[in-house]
């Protein structure tokens, strides 16, 4: 599924923000007839993503979701939101087009007013539209870091899903499989929060590879609840790989992937379907750094070998990194 940015203002200064590098530099926000030339450039996936910076802070969203929600060309239209903004949006979000995934933000990190109004949107939102068209995110993002605001929204509302986001540091100096180490006990605490209730974690991308858990810690997170087994398969690190998502810009540009903003933006001109490009992005970016092991023991593992893993991001092997600390094994 290939994703529109709208912006890139957003309303909230997380300190982990992945998008810090894209979000302030180009004020511009997608004007409508853009919009429309990205929309038929990707259509042929039948479902986008609308991000931003913040997508709702576009002065012209009502436009756009009514585009959306009219669009037959899409089947599913996923709003990437902090939801904060939700409300101003709510008499489309009754469209089966649509849904959405709600990143939560504790407390410390965005307010409690603006930590209210997401828990006010979100019991809005469920007022609306199918609890499973609404998704939960968490961005994990430093060492002993404090679950609790997730917990209590999880705990009020009954969610029994949340997508769990290993945040990929703007500085990758580390290394990946270093840093999914250094991580590690944050992210256990986090599993066992989410065990107890009873609520299935899954990863969209940047999966922690099977070798830095130890054998222990994998029987635990084998237990844990799983929506499916293609998601809890990719939870335990049995497959640890991503494939070119697509990021379409205001400008026309086109990234691989939100974490290739830095390098490889290409215009889209020269391209006449999303499939081109996701060619193209195949053979010049993934071609060239799937081969780089992410760790010493990796030329030993058959999964690298059989590209069943890429170490998590690719993005630490593109002007990252490539670490020479082992894993677990
Ligand atoms: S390929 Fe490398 S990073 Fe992946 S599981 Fe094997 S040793 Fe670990
Ligand atoms: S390269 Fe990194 S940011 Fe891009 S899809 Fe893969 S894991 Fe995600």
């Amino acid at each position: 599924m290939a994703n529109i940015a709208l912006l890139n203002r957003c309303n909230l200064r997380c300190p982990y923000c992945f998008a810090s590098s894209y979000t302030g530099k180009e004020r511009e926000d997608i004007d409508i007839d853009t919009f429309m030339s990205l929309l038929e450039f990707c259509q042929s996936d039948g479902q986008v993503g609308i991000i931003g910076g913040e997508p709702l802070l576009h002065k012209n969203i009502s436009a756009i979701m009514e585009i959306l929600s009219y669009d037959r060309r899409f089947h599913t239209v996923t709003i990437f939101t902090n939801g904060i903004f939700l409300d101003h949006v709510a008499e489309f979000l009754s469209s089966p087009v649509f849904s959405l995934l709600i990143n939560v933000n504790s407390k410390k990190d965005i307010g409690e007013s603006n930590f209210n109004k997401l828990r006010e949107n979100i019991r809005l939102c469920l007022g609306i539209m199918p609890r499973d068209k609404i998704g939960l995110g968490i961005n994990v993002y430093e060492e002993n870091q404090d679950f609790s605001d997730l917990v209590s929204i999880i705990k009020e509302f009954g969610f029994r899903r949340v997508r769990v986001s290993v945040v990929i540091p703007n500085d990758k100096s580390e290394g990946g499989i270093p840093y999914f180490l250094r991580m590690k006990n944050t992210l256990l605490d986090l599993y066992r929060q989410l065990k107890d209730l009873g609520v299935a974690p899954c990863y969209d991308c940047n999966a922690i590879p099977e070798c830095v858990y130890t054998d222990k810690e994998k029987e635990y997170l084998a237990s844990m609840p799983f929506a499916n087994m293609y998601e809890r398969e990719i939870f335990l690190g049995q497959r640890s790989v991503c494939s070119p998502v697509i990021d379409l810009y205001p400008d026309k540009t086109a990234t691989r992937c939100f974490g290739m903003y830095g390098s490889g933006r290409v215009s889209i001109e020269g391209f006449e379907t999303i499939d081109d490009l996701k060619n193209y992005f195949f053979k010049e970016i993934d071609c060239r750094l799937v081969n780089i092991p992410a760790c010493n023991s990796c030329k030993d593992c058959y999964k690298y070998k059989t590209f069943g893993c890429f170490g998590g991001c690719l993005c630490y092997k593109d002007g990252g990194k490539y670490n020479e600390e082992s894993s677990n094994k």
